[in-house]
C-alpha cells in the first residue's frame, strides 16, 4: 500500500504501518502532555495503543492464515488508525471458505480474551467497561481484555464488507447464490454505514471514517460481483473491438496525431508489416511527444513495447479482473499469435452496459 512503512514480516506476510497511524500516536502523546500526565502515563498510553494494534495485526493474521489454507496468499497487512487491513490476493468465492476466513479474525480476539481472562478477573474486570484512564490505571491487561471483547462485538455487526457482513454474505450465498447474496449484504452494509456516520458525528469521530470506508467498500465489492456475474458466460472474443485504427512503426508523430483525430480511440496499436502487434502508442505518450515538438519522430521511438495481451478464448471475468488492476487497460486480443481485436476499458464498460440492459 502507498504511503506505508514496512515494519516487519509475520508468517512471511509483510506488515505495513500507514503514515496516518504515526499521526494518531503523535496526537495521543500531545493529548496526554496537555492533560499534564507524567512521562509514565504517556508511555502507558502509547504502550496500550501499540498493544491494541498488535491484537489487530493478530486478528488480520487470523484471516490471512485461514485464507492460506485455501491456497489464497496475502499481499500485505496494513495498519490504519481505524483498524487493520489484510490484502488477500483474491476473496474466496466458495461460501464455506469465505465464512471460515471471515470468522478466523474475530476468533483470534476470542482466543486473546480467553488467555487474558484469568489475569483480569480478580482485578474486577466486570466492574467498569471503558477505556477511561481510570480503567487503564486499574490494569493494562483488563483494558486489553475489554478491547478484544469489543473487537469481537464490533466485527459481529453485519456491515459488509466488515467480518460480520462477510459471514452474512457467505450464509446467504449458500442459499441464494453469490450475486444475490452480495446485493443484500451490501445494501445492509451501506445502511449500517450511514448509521455509523450519523452516530459518529455526535459521539465518535472515528466511526465516521469507518462508516465511509464500509459504505464505499460495500459499493465497490457489490459492483464488482454483479459485473462478474454479467460477464460470466463470455470470452474476450465476444467483447473485443474489431474496428480500430493502427499505426506502423515508421509512421511519424504527426501521422499518429492525425490518426487519433480521425477516430475515437484513446490508444493506438502499432503493427509491423506482418500484422503483428509490436507496441502501443498511448494518448499520454503521444501528447508528451507533441508537447516536445517531435512531429517527425517515428512511432517506434515513442511507443511502449510493454503491453499485456489476452487470448480470444479468455473468460471476460478474468480480463475484467486484469483491467481493474491498471488505470488504462488496453489489451490486444490474439488467436494463435494472430491479432484479432482489442479490448480496452471503454469497450469493457460498454459490453457491461449492454449485458445489464439485456438482463432486465
Ligand atoms: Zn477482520
Amino acid at each position: 500500500m502507498k504511503n506505508s512503512l514496512l515494519i516487519g514480516r509475520l508468517a512471511g506476510i509483510r506488515i505495513f504501518l500507514h503514515w496516518t497511524f504515526l499521526l494518531l500516536l503523535g496526537f495521543l502523546v500531545f493529548a496526554e502532555v496537555r492533560r499534564g500526565s507524567d512521562s509514565g502515563a504517556v508511555l502507558t498510553s502509547v504502550g496500550f495503543v501499540l498493544a491494541l494494534f498488535a491484537c489487530v495485526v493478530l486478528h488480520e493474521l487470523g484471516h490471512s492464515l485461514m485464507a492460506r489454507r485455501f491456497g489464497i496468499g496475502t499481499r500485505s497487512i496494513t495498519l490504519l488508525p481505524i483498524g487493520g487491513l489484510a490484502t488477500l490476493e483474491r476473496m474466496p468465492e466458495k461460501p464455506r471458505q469465505e465464512l471460515l476466513v471471515a470468522l478466523a479474525g474475530p476468533a483470534v480476539n476470542v482466543a486473546i480474551a480467553l488467555v487474558l481472562y484469568p489475569f483480569v478477573a480478580p482485578l474486577g474486570a466486570f466492574e467498569g467497561i471503558g477505556l477511561s484512564h481510570g480503567t487503564v490505571g486499574l490494569g493494562f491487561l483488563t483494558a486489553l481484555f475489554w478491547v478484544n471483547v469489543m473487537l469481537v462485538v464490533f466485527n459481529a455487526i453485519p456491515a459488509f464488507p466488515m467480518d460480520g457482513g462477510r459471514v452474512l454474505r457467505a450464509l446467504l450465498a449458500m442459499r441464494l447464490g453469490r450475486p444475490r447474496a452480495t446485493a443484500i449484504a451490501a445494501g445492509l452494509g451501506k445502511l449500517i454505514a450511514v448509521g455509523f456516520v450519523f452516530y459518529g458525528l455526535f459521539n465518535a469521530p472515528f466511526l465516521v471514517l469507518i462508516g465511509i470506508f464500509v459504505y464505499f467498500g460495500a459499493h465497490t465489492e457489490n459492483v464488482s460481483v454483479q459485473h462478474r456475474e454479467l460477464l460470466r458466460d463470455y470470452t474476450a472474443g465476444h467483447a473485443m473491438l474489431t474496428n480500430y485504427l493502427t499505426l506502423a512503426p515508421t509512421d511519424t508523430m504527426q501521422q499518429a496525431a492525425n490518426t487519433l483525430l480521425a477516430g475515437s480511440d484513446q490508444d493506438l496499436l502499432v503493427l509491423d508489416p506482418a500484422g503483428q502487434a509490436v507496441g502501443v502508442l498511448t494518448r499520454p505518450l503521444l501528447m508528451a511527444a507533441l508537447r516536445d515538438n517531435r512531429l517527425t519522430t517515428p512511432v517506434q521511438e515513442v511507443m511502449s513495447r510493454e503491453f499485456e495481451t489476452v487470448e480470444i478464448g479468455d473468460s471476460l471475468t478474468t480480463v475484467y479482473a486484469r483491467a481493474l488492476r491498471q488505470p488504462n487497460a488496453f489489451f490486444p486480443v490474439l488467436e494463435n499469435q494472430q491479432l484479432r481485436g482489442i479490448i480496452d476499458q471503454t469497450n469493457l464498460t460498454e459490453f457491461l452496459t449492454i449485458r445489464a440492459a439485456l438482463s432486465h
